[in-house]
Formats: structure tokens, sequence, C-alpha cells
């Protein structure tokens, strides 16, 4: 059964870094408060007042966790413990940066019901993380990746595609990379040029293209169909409005506030696009999560499917996996996988 996540956002205080997209400093004044233990204990009682019987996580979003002084780590984790221990809360999930991870802090976050630590990776090439300002290098995040694992906490990796210096072929490396080094999930954040940052900067004086949104999707297309390859679950496509960022302040980039639907839509309108020939009339069924990805966004995939000629209607099938559509002509009935059946190649984006 999936968690309910409590939400708290820890702003990047003690940080001392300057990634280049970074605008933490420009919101940490309204943010940069910490949760005090009885705001932390009350926003938990309100979410377990509606999460019914599902298991109950609190996270620790938004920043660095284990670069705050280690007291302050330890207050924020000491009203949850008595929580953990009766069986209200079932886990605490916290966010940091790969060069603030060893053995030792992971069995002590461990001990303290940590059991999932998000990293940000951004990405695993060491000419791309210093051009972005990151201050680690690949090597600290599977160092990082390694140790968490061996600690038996889950590990995530959040990716940036599209910092200064990355092309769609070190994306993919990156990518195929933390796989490699066993991370359980993956979050996809396309960079965005956030106003005040050094990247807004570049982006200013003509010293950094951004991705564009219809390049970003193509890229994030292909990341998503190679993790669904390998098992690895993509828990995120692109940065939430509602988690720190300030749409207002988005200045260019691949950005929009549904973008992981886009790029699911875009695997499916490919996928029905390759083997439906035009003229066709098909009943296209899915699995109920995923019909507004095959219908697509403003109805999008039926429109591109009626440009070919083909009338599609679309029903929910939860007998279906989600990565699968079955596709019924009058006289086929074929199930595809957006995960086999569609391959893309690096050079088409
Ligand atoms: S590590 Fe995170 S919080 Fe610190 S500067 Fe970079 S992006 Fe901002």
């Amino acid at each position: 059964m999936k968690a309910v996540t409590v939400p708290f956002f820890i702003s990047h205080q003690g940080c001392p870094h300057t990634c280049v997209f970074c605008d933490q400093r420009t919101i940490s004044g309204a943010s940069g408060v910490l949760p005090a233990s009885e705001d932390i204990l009350a926003r938990i009682e309100l979410w377990r007042a509606t999460s019914g019987s599902r298991p109950l996580e609190v996270a620790f979003f938004g920043g660095s966790f284990t670069a705050l002084p280690k007291a302050i780590q330890a207050e924020l984790l000491l009203p949850l413990q008595p929580l953990l221990n009766n069986g209200t809360l079932d886990s605490v999930r916290i966010s940091t940066r790969p060069d603030y991870i060893d053995a030792g802090h992971v069995e002590w976050l461990s001990n303290r019901g940590v059991r999932t630590i998000e990293l940000g990776v951004q990405s695993l090439d060491d000419t791309v993380l210093a051009s972005s300002g990151r201050g680690h290098s690949a090597a600290a995040s599977l160092n990082a990746i390694d140790c968490i694992k061996n600690n038996g906490v889950n590990v995530g990796a959040q990716l940036m595609p599209g910092l200064p210096g990355d092309t769609p072929v070190t994306s993919l490396h990156s990518l195929e990379q933390v796989i490699a080094a066993g991370a359980d999930f993956l979050r996809i954040y396309p960079t965005v040029v956030l106003a005040g940052t050094e990247l807004a900067r570049r982006y200013g004086a003509g010293e950094f293209a951004p991705l564009s949104l219809e390049r970003g999707i193509s890229l994030c297309t292909l990341l998503l169909q190679r993790a669904m390859q390998a098992d690895v679950p993509v828990i995120r496509i692109g940065l939430q409005a509602d988690c720190g960022l300030d749409v207002d302040h988005v200045l260019a980039g691949c950005w929009h506030p549904s973008l992981g639907q886009l790029v699911r839509s875009k695997l499916y309108a490919d996928l029905l696009c390759r083997y439906i020939p035009p003229g066709k009339c098909v009943t296209v069924s899915c699995h109920p999560a995923r019909v507004s990805d095959v219908v697509g966004m403003k109805r999008n995939n039926l429109l591109t499917l009626a440009g070919r000629g083909v009338q599609m209607q679309v029903i929910q099938d939860a007998t279906l996996k989600k990565e699968e559509l079955k596709v019924t002509t009058e006289d086929t009935c074929t199930i595809y996988s957006i995960s086999k059946d569609i391959t893309y190649s690096i050079h088409e984006v």
C-alpha cells in the first residue's frame, strides 16, 4: 500500500555551496525557518486523521538535510521517535547532497527511522558537475549510493538533464550509471533558469542555452523509457510548483506544471502512431491510472491519431499493467508495452 507522505520543506540553511541553478538563497528569507517540534507533530496529526489505513511517512524535502548541523538534524528527528515506536508513523525520508553522506551518518539516520534517502546527483559527468558549481564529483554520488544501500536504506537519485555542458548522451549515461549503481527510484528535473541565479546571468549573457520544453520532453521520454526498461520507477518528472519553486521566477528552460503527463503522453502517442495503420477504427484499453496520459492533454493524442485518419476510443481495463495498451480492431487484439515495443535513439533527441 502506497504511503501517505507528510511533507516538510527544509530550506538549504547551512549549505555552503552555490550551484549555478539554485535560488535557495533568494527564497530562504521566506522559508528558512525550520519547523518546531509542535508544528511537526500537529501536521502529522492532521495528515494521520485522513490517511485511513495507509502507512504514514514524514519527508524532509527541498534541501540538504545532512548538511544541517547534526544537533538540528537530531532536533528534527526527535519528535518522530515516539510515533515510530508506537506505530503511528512508519518511516522517514530525507533529501541531501551526495558529499554529505557517509556510512556512519547513514547508520545514525537509519537508527532514527530514516528509510529513504534521496540524493541530488544531478549528473554523473564531472565536467557538467564542475560547470554547474556543484562542488562534488560523480564518484561522491556513486559512493553515497553505495553507503546508503549497504545500510539497507532505500536510495533515490535526482537527475537534472540540461545543465551547463550536458548533452542527451551525458544525461543518458548518468541515468544508466545511477541505475547500475542500484538506485531504487529516480526523479528527473530538467534544468530551468530561475531569476537571481548564476544560470540566469549566463542565460542573459548568451553563455547558456537551456533545453526548450519540446526538446526536454523528447529527452525525458527517452530517459523515462530507459528507466522503465530497467524496472526502476521514475516517481516525478519536472519541478513541483508547491515545493519551493516560485513559477514566477522561471525565466527559461524545460518547465511545465504537468511535464510528467506530457512525457508519458508522448510515449503512448508514439506507440500508437507506430502500430495503428492510418484509416483504422480502434478501441484502446489501458490501466485506469493512465487514461488521461493515453488521451493526452487537451485530447492531444486523440487529435494526433485523428489527423492520421484513426478513430480511437479509450477505455479502462484494470487487468492491464500501467505500461500496457490493448489495441482492438474489428479483426485483431494486441497488447503493446511502452517499455518494450518502442525504442528511441539518442540521436532523435
Ligand atoms: S546543494 Fe542544493 S541547496 Fe545547496 S546550493 Fe546546491 S541546489 Fe542549492
